[in-house]
């Protein structure tokens, strides 16, 4: 760490580089902003401070207090325009010096100003699911211990240890000591907080620096420091500091620079982008976060600089060579540690916001929702090249830099690749469209198929499962079933009538079944249809049906291929990681024996798939986990035939009803599954394929954009992803799989199982 004497005299130019480094190597090139609304409270303020407009006497406003219904109101706003944030900014201590505070709460029933912040901050939560951020002021350990359990993060601008300023004359709570004890208590009682200092009020550099260092000390006996706003002063009209002169930029400059290399790494590094007008600066000396901006309120404590609108903070934070991401007001170290930072009341709401990382989900839509996806790629036609536009960087870049050489990616590189937003995101695509191409070409394919789901009875407790009606299932929609073997005949006869080629057989485990049933079922098939491609049987269904015959594995799956199995669906392979499948599936088969299957059946000449279904409650490392060790089952036995994500549908399932997992993936991730998979098993696997059932026709459609060459089956009959809530419908007609293709000009061709093809139906 750099002593305050060479901060001090290192020149601007070179400081900013070292600040540069620092924030590259804690957080790439990812520049965060959380989209939140602004809640003004209360503008009635104990503290009278010389630069503040915010502060109003009562006179001057309608009502001492936002009502609970105008806050509400705000939300929703909010909450419409795909805001995660409340920020709530009020005056300090209001009843402390105005009747008219005093009496407008003791009407409302509340004793203080603190009791009713925490009051709202409840309904908001509650009925918007918005994250409070609670910016109260200097606060006593009572009253942060309220808040904290109504709010997911707290914050107060620490602005100057500097004793006297004048521009806090007359204002009580901005005495250092009061400061730094409200810091100090936040970690104790481990609330994640934002703090941050004021540039240009009259504090110099060392006492600057010296503000810096104290955040730093709270920050190392706690941790709960995430993140520290260096706000450049600007004068305003009607204020005692109204000829005061501005900071200067490169006074802020210094100051950002100064904070990046005082403060751990971990810590981030804000400006607001709506004091500046050039942001391009800011970047330079070191910051990672703007803030929180606002598509709905105003700045009310600057009302007179309007937030940036979403496309400019995004072009200006590109055009440096960074990528913008949305944040949550608690960041992901906080937010993926939930025990320890949040209350019980608000560790379901921020997951139910998060993505894989802990950062805010970009968009409203989930899989198997009727939400239209967001266009990550641009339009048809727009141009391409992201790869070759100048100023990139980054962990995201070098990765694709090395699969350009041919380099293989790794666990650590795959995970790099599921980081990418923005404009990553589209370079991640366009590497994936090219192998794509070199692969399997153009067509994009498609198997005429029927499911049969013989039972959705199951003994297993599979916690992300809406199909099953055993004891853990909330939802009761749909009966116990067991389909008679007759009406499974008359199924694959009349498949097979439509031009089926293709019957998928899974269900749940019944436990009335021993290892003949599959035998049955087959034999069933056989009865309806006498070639019919076999496609069944999970690798939990074969590993118990072998259990319950008492033979080995290789010897049960010799038997079901003799009775006319061909190939084995990837599913029970859920997230093939034994730490989330102890989350979402603790009494299945494990990583090892879902492997283990998989290279039986390959040895005794059946093939099978891979699936993935992701999106509940992992991580990107366990994706990356999934993808290696597949790959490596590929190099030995070569016996899969496609990867096939599946991403989560959550509405129905018991694991989001106990709300314990998030929402599925967004599609920033559904669509990164398809393009990373396309780059983790390039050489090993040619065929990636979406599940229209899951992504709907706009969402697959981009995905064929990005590394999918195969659209699935036209599946008569799906049950299983319905039964968890998804809306797409049960069927495709080649009508409206063409009408997905069309737009791409490139042909689709109707597949057998093994990837036989039959002539174009479609396209160019
Ligand atoms: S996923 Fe399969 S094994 Fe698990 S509960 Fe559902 S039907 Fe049973």
């Amino acid at each position: 760490m750099l002593p305050d004497a060479d901060l001090l005299r290192t020149p601007l130019a070179e400081l900013t580089a070292l600040a540069r480094v620092v924030r590259d190597g804690a957080h790439g090139r990812r520049v965060t902003f959380s989209p939140k609304v602004f809640v003004p409270l209360t503008m009635l303020c104990r503290d009278r401070c010389g630069y503040c407009t915010f502060a109003k006497a009562p006179a001057r406003l309608a009502a001492p207090y936002l009502t609970a219904e105008e806050v509400l109101s705000v939300a929703r706003a909010g909450r419409e325009a795909g805001c995660h944030e409340a920020l709530f900014t009020l005056g300090e201590r209001p009843e402390l010096r105005y009747p008219a505070a005093r009496q407008w709460l003791e009407a409302q029933g509340h004793s203080s100003t603190v009791e009713y912040l925490a009051h709202v901050c409840r309904l908001v939560v509650e009925e918007t699911g918005l994250l409070p951020h609670a910016n109260a002021g200097a606060l006593f350990p009572d009253e942060l211990a309220r808040l904290r359990e109504v709010t997911a993060s707290q914050g107060m601008m620490l602005e100057s240890l500097a004793e006297g300023l004048a521009a806090h004359r007359g204002a009580p709570d901005k005495v250092p000591a009061r400061r730094l004890a409200t810091l100090e208590a936040a970690g104790e009682l481990a609330i994640p907080f934002t703090t941050g200092i004021l540039v240009g009020i009259g504090d110099d550099r060392p006492g600057q620096l010296a503000a810096l260092r104290a955040i730093a000390a709270s920050h190392a006996r706690h941790g709960h420091v995430q993140e520290v706003i260096v706000q450049n002063f600007l004068p305003k009209p009607g204020t005692a500091m109204a000829r005061t002169e501005p900071c200067p930029p490169e006074d802020l400059q210094w100051a950002i620079a100064a904070a990046r290399l005082v403060l751990p790494p971990e810590i981030h590094v804000q400006a607001p982008p709506n004091l500046s007008d050039d942001l391009a600066p800011l970047l330079n000396a070191g910051i990672d976060d703007w803030g929180g901006v606002s598509p709905v309120t105003a700045d009310h404590v600057n009302p007179e600089r309007a937030w940036p609108a979403l496309g400019v903070l995004r072009e200006a934070t590109e055009a440096a060579g960074h990528v913008l991401a949305t944040r949550l007001t608690v960041y992901p170290t906080f937010a993926l540690d939930p025990q320890r930072w949040l209350d019980a009341a608000l560790r379901f709401p921020v997951l139910d916001a998060s993505d894989a990382e802990g950062l805010g989900r970009d968009a409203p839509w989930c899989s198997g929702g009727e939400m239209p996806p967001p266009d990550l790629l641009g339009g048809l036609g727009s141009p391409g090249g992201w790869t070759s536009r100048p100023g990139r960087g980054g962990a995201v870049a070098e990765v694709l830099a090395g699969v350009a050489l041919g380099h293989e990616v790794g666990a650590a590189e795959i995970v790099s690749l599921f980081s990418a937003r923005g404009a990553e995101v589209r370079m991640v695509a366009e590497v994936a469209d090219d192998l794509r191409r070199q692969a399997v070409g153009d067509a994009v394919t498609y198997v005429h198929n029927r499911n049969i789901n013989y039972t959705n009875v199951c003994t297993f407790k599979c916690r992300f499962c809406a199909f099953s009606k055993g004891p853990l299932s909330l939802n009761l929609r749909g009966a116990p079933y067991l389909l008679e073997l007759e009406e499974i005949t008359r199924r694959v006869a009349e498949a097979e009538a439509e031009g089926a080629t293709e019957v998928c057989l899974q269900g749940g485990i019944h436990p009335d079944f021993d290892g003949d049933y599959y035998l049955h079922v087959l034999e069933a098939v056989r009865a309806g249809s006498a070639d019919i491609h076999i496609h069944g049987f999970t690798a939990l269904e074969v590993t118990e049906g072998a259990r319950r015959s008492g033979v080995p594995l290789a010897d049960y799956l010799t038997r079901l291929r003799e009775a006319g199995l061909k190939t084995l669906p990837g599913t029970a392979a859920e997230i093939l990681d034994d730490e989330v499948r102890a989350v979402i599936c603790p009494d299945k088969i494990n990583t090892d024996e879902w492997l283990e299957a998989h290279r039986t059946a390959h040895s005794v000449g059946l093939r099978s798939n891979i699936t993935i279904m992701f999106g509940s409650v992992e991580r990107p490392t366990s994706w990356a986990r999934h993808m290696v060790r597949t790959r490596d089952l590929q190099r030995e036995t070569g016996g899969f035939t496609e990867f096939v994500p599946l991403p989560f549908v959550h509405m129905a399932t018991p694991i989001y009803l106990q709300r314990r997992a998030r929402r599925g993936p967004t599609f920033r991730e559904a669509l990164l599954m398809h393009a990373v998979a396309r780059i983790a098993y390039a050489g090993d696997i040619d065929n990636i394929q979406v599940s229209w059932v899951k992504m709907g026709a706009a969402g697959a459609r981009q995905l064929l954009r990005a590394g999918a060459n195969d659209l699935g089956g036209t599946l008569m009959d799906e049950n299983i992803s319905r039964a968890a809530g998804a809306q797409h419908g049960q069927r495709m007609g080649v009508d409206e799989l063409e009408a997905i293709v069309a737009p791409l000009g490139r042909p689709l061709v109707q597949r057998s199982t093994l990837y036989a093809l039959a002539g174009a139906t479609a396209g160019a």
